[in-house]
């Protein structure tokens, strides 16, 4: 194949509008609704396996549905599943790149032909609406292209200066076998980022999924066998921590693509570090975590946009992304207003099932139910509840939550800190620029954080001093564009592996140097 491909662009989001879309739309559903609780084996070394046990994966909208029955991993096949990554490497190591990236080109066209269907297989596993899945499948394709851009360019790399009288050369190489752990909330996007810049690179991996989005890793690895994906070059085991440790663990598991929470992100980080017996290279581990992620409002903004961006960003699929915003920071002089326009404007949001498209809908499993319900418990005792703060009652029985918002939270408040993961946001008052920026930097995380003014003063100062991997001006903090936003998040949010960005790859490879003496 030509080593030159069009220009990146990234992949348009779908106008779910036109009568046309949403026919598309509503088809892709029937299609897999009709394909809903099948049984899918493990695969390593291309070959289907069957354990003792299964799990089942279910519709956050409704639990009594049953999306994919799924064998569960335990150790053993786990370390099988490095042996046969091991066997793998040996040989696509030596493939050449362009190679690689045809095989991912070739699998974003098979999703770009099959977009609306993946789009629905988000919704029913893990309860986008059409429009977030819709982002996560683009998603998908453009780290596809973009990682085939990408390796392209590493691979035609050179040292800086060719030295006098030598002929240097600088060469990406493979590191070995990777453990691939991403987690549910973008389960196609993310899962296939990691395993696809994996793979590009010319390291052979094991992709262990979220027991929560099991059915969506194994579409995507089925997806690329159809474009021609050596046996062992991708293993699939299936299971929970226990199958993560293992892999983490593992003596000849040279790099870990973690994408999760900062709890586990730590815990692997730690066992990564431990050297095991026989093993002979230092572990490098990719961890992106989770995120406390911040607006601010300044007096001087679109007060329209920055409720806008605020409504989005807190309650795009129920505040379940890294970048969600959790907390508003507002200036004193517009605080009141602010807390009315966002009440208004969040009681405004449409509430129901996914594959129905409603606005915001449910979280992704009862533990998450439950925990999203005991932060708003404290939330009662540490902030005035504006609106939201119940469970919803829907037919299907669904982890449903309502939008919740609670204004007068101090800036260490429990609310104000950790972690929810749900659809609460909470509102924290300013009296000074200088004070927001200060709150805004106030947490253990350094993910997203977007500001809202007119003010070019202000918007330098935020460049400078707001301390997050993915800054934002007058715009919502997610929705990450890969190229044009690379993503990852400072402090306790990870390792800023920059997602989407150029120095993504250099991540998965090392770069060995070759100097010859020109005689
Ligand atoms: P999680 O940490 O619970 O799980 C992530 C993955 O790790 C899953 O596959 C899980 O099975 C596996 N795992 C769990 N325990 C393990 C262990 N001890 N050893 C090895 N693997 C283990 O996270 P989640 O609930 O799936 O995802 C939500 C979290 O991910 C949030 O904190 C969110 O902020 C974060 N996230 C971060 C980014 C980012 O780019 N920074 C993007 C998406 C999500």
């Amino acid at each position: 194949m030509s080593t030159t491909l069009p220009t990146f662009r990234n992949e348009p989001f779908t106008d779910f509008s036109t009568a046309e879309n949403k026919r598309a739309m509503h088809e892709a559903l029937d299609r897999v609704r009709a394909e809903l609780g099948h049984t899918y084996d493990l695969i390593l070394a291309g070959s289907d396996l069957q354990t003792a046990t299964t799990f089942h994966s279910v519709n956050p909208a409704n639990p009594s549905e049953v999306i994919g029955i799924h064998y569960a991993a335990s150790a053993k096949e786990a370390i099988a599943a490095v042996d046969a990554a091991q066997v793998a490497f040996a040989s696509w190591k030596k493939i050449p790149a362009s190679e690689r990236v045809a095989l991912l080109l070739r699998a974003a066209n098979l999703i770009r032909q099959r977009h609306f269907d993946f789009c629905a297989w988000l919704t029913f596993e893990v309860g986008k609406n059409w429009a977030e899945a819709d982002a996560d499948v683009g998603e998908t394709i453009d780290f596809l292209e973009f990682y085939a851009r990408e390796a392209l360019r590493l691979d035609a790399a050179t040292t800086p200066i060719q030295y006098p009288g030598e002929h240097n050369l600088l060469r990406y190489v493979p590191l070995g076998v990777g453990a691939v752990i991403p987690p549910w909330n973008f389960p196609l996007a993310i899962m296939a980022g990691m395993t696809a810049a994996s793979i590009v690179c010319g390291n052979t991996v094991v992709l262990k999924p979220s027991p929560d989005a099991p059915t969506i890793a194994a579409r995507f690895v089925a997806l690329m066998e159809e474009a021609g994906l050596p046996d062992g070059v991708i293993n699939l085991v299936q299971g929970g921590p226990e199958v993560g440790r293992t892999l983490v663990e593992h003596p000849e598991v040279r790099f870990i693509a973690f994408t999760g929470s900062k709890k586990v992100g730590l815990e692997i980080h730690e066992r990564a570090a431990k050297t095991q017996s026989g093993q002979h290279f230092i572990k490098r581990t990719i961890l992106e975590l989770g995120g406390k992620d911040t607006i601010v409002v300044d007096a001087d903004c679109d007060l329209d946009a920055a409720v806008d961006g605020v409504t989005a960003s807190a309650f795009g699929f129920n505040g379940q992304k890294c970048s969600a915003c959790s907390r508003v920071i507002v200036d004193a002089s517009i605080y009141d207003t602010f807390c009315d326009r966002i009440r208004e404007r969040v009681e405004a949001l449409t509430h129901g099932a996914p594959a129905d498209n409603f606005q915001t809908g449910p979280v992704i499993n009862d533990v998450a139910k439950k925990r999203v319900l005991d932060y708003i418990s404290i939330g009662k005792t540490e902030g005035r509840l504006i609106t939201g703060g119940v469970a919803v009652d829907t037919s299907g029985n669904g982890y449903n939550i309502a939008p919740t918002v609670f204004a007068d939270v101090a800036p260490t408040a429990r609310l104000a800190q950790e972690e929810i993961f749900g659809p609460v946001l909470a509102i924290i008052k300013s009296n000074s620029f200088d004070e927001a920026l200060a709150i805004a930097n106030n947490t253990e995380y350094g993910l997203t954080g977007a500001i809202y003014t007119h003010s070019r003063e202000k918007l330098d100062r935020a460049r400078e001093e707001f301390h997050v991997g993915n800054l934002y001006f007058n715009r919502k903090c997610t929705g990450a564009m890969v190229g044009a936003h690379p993503f990852g998040g400072f402090n306790m949010s990870g390792t800023d592996s920059k997602a989407g960005g150029p120095d993504y790859l250099t991540l998965f490879t090392q770069a060995k140097s070759i100097a010859e003496k020109r005689t």
